[in-house]
């Protein structure tokens, strides 16, 4: 048995969930998993992390009353989410349904069971446009698409229920996660594929023929969209301290995770280029719809509040160990 308690991590089976579950493993913690392999890989959980999967919904609530009673649950880390901005725009009712009802009935679950700690997975698209940069925590939300919009709904309801029920919570704002584990058993797998790091790789790899360009008339210095680069594993590490402050009693609190550098579309491009030796071709499309032409974080808060000290803030390590995992993962 170990000391320190049990966590449930949603959508372990994830990209950025799947990192936080080996963090929180390697902190000592014990992990179950819940995830409806929708999107997450099973052998991910089972062969590589090792610890209990509970294959389900996180809209489930006879699941979850029934997991809460079974086991001796401290807190939950919310990964679970629909997470693609242009198929929110498309689809917004899934959207709603899946990030915003079923992670009201898990709250509703949790504060049954009387379980009052959770670390949520916000995002940096709850801002919009920005109206100053590097955008701060009180940087005003008006998200511009679904996504965005359902991620500041949850946040709306963390607020209420910590008035209304002693309910802490930790939500942190992402950049852009980008990266893998550097052993290449973790990483970015996700189908469909909609995320700038992982197309550029697959077109080094030969699996596409090129990569798009979304867009090259922004108001940006070269013309596309700018975005904060951040380490899935500086994410990860983030959760396990914000985990920690609010197991030592803090309060609940919001902190961005970026780099607080912002890299265009094209210098991803070229310096995956660099990166992999291989000639990715790129070409130019229209505008996606619902992307914003800049976002980068300030993320001074997490550094002074829980002493989060990101390890791999160059976007070049971050690319190589992308492509450490593509390779083996696809290659
Ligand atoms: N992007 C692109 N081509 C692609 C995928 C994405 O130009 O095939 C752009 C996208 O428009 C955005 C940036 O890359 O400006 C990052 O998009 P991604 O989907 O990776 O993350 P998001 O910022 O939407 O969370």
């Amino acid at each position: 048995m170990s000391e320190k308690p049990t966590i449930l991590v949603t959508g372990g089976a994830g990209y950025i969930g799947s990192h936080a579950v080996l963090a929180l493993k390697q902190a000592g913690y014990d992990v179950v998993v819940l995830d409806n392999l929708s999107y997450g890989h099973r052998e991910i959980v089972e062969e590589i992390l090792k610890v209990e999967l509970i294959i389900g919904d996180t809209g489930d609530r006879a699941l979850l009353d029934q997991l809460f009673a079974s086991r001796a649950i401290a807190a939950v880390m919310h990964f679970a989410a629909l997470i693609q901005v242009g198929e929110s725009v498309k689809e917004p009712g899934k959207y709603y349904q899946n990030n915003v009802a079923s992670t009201l009935t898990l709250l509703e679950a949790m504060q049954a069971a009387s379980i009052n700690k959770f670390v949520f997975s916000s995002t940096c698209a709850t801002y919009g446009v920005p109206q100053f940069i590097p955008i701060t925590e009180d940087h005003p939300q008006n998200p511009i698409n679904p996504y965005g919009t359902t991620k500041w709904m949850v946040e709306r309801m963390l607020l209420d229920f910590d008035k209304a029920h002693d309910f802490r919570s930790v939500y942190f704002r992402y950049f852009n996660a980008a990266g893998a584990d550097p052993s290449g058993l973790l990483g970015e797998d996700h189908t469909p594929e909609t995320h700038i790091i992982p197309l550029v790789l697959f077109a080094a790899l030969g699996k596409r023929d090129s990569v798009s360009i979304f867009g090259t008339d922004y108001d940006t210095p070269d013309g596309t969209c700018v975005r904060d680069y951040i380490h899935v594993l500086d994410l990860a590490q983030a959760h396990v301290l914000g985990l920690e402050y609010l197991l030592k009693g803090g309060e609940t609190a919001v902190f961005n995770l970026g780099n607080g550098n912002g890299f265009s579309v094209k210098e991803v491009i070229e310096t995956a280029r660099e990166v992999t030796g291989k000639p990715i071709t790129a070409i130019e499309h229209p505008r996606r719809e619902g992307d914003s032409p800049f976002l980068v974080g300030s993320s001074d808060r997490a550094r002074k509040v829980l002493g989060w000290n990101p390890q791999y803030a160059d976007l070049k390590q971050i690319i190589a160990h992308a492509w450490n995992w593509h390779q083996r993962r696809h290659g």
